[in-house]
């Protein structure tokens, strides 16, 4: 995939927001779905069933954290990890942190175009 377009990177931060996952982690599954990036989104062992791939940095905390914290995030009725329908409504509530996030990805994803 390639991610050259604002609100195709913005769709898929919006429902990895509403799943709760941390910023760090949208971050770096977004810029690693464009193929011309070197990040590897490659399923994380312990994580494989529930399609959530923690981020380097999360990769070091203890699980059990993290499922309480993206738990507490959720925008999605589906309890973590159960899966739940993606959705990429971008609410007011998380307006900033989305955009802020799409911005990054935005400018990372350019330095390997
Ligand atoms: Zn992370």
């Amino acid at each position: 995939m390639q991610l050259d377009n604002k609100f195709q990177v913005q769709k898929f931060v919006c429902i990895g927001r509403n799943f709760g996952y941390p910023s760090c982690c949208i971050k770096d599954f977004v810029i690693g779905m464009d193929w011309r990036t070197d990040i590897d989104v490659s399923p994380v062992a312990g994580w494989e069933e529930t399609c959530f791939i923690p981020c380097v940095k999360c990769r070091e905390n203890p699980k059990t954290e993290l499922i309480q914290m993206i738990s507490n995030r959720r925008n999605v009725v589906d309890a973590f990890p159960s899966s739940a329908k993606g959705d990429s409504t971008l609410y007011d509530s998380i307006k900033d942190e989305v955009l802020e996030i799409v911005d990054e990805c935005m400018s990372v994803i350019a330095r390997f175009k």
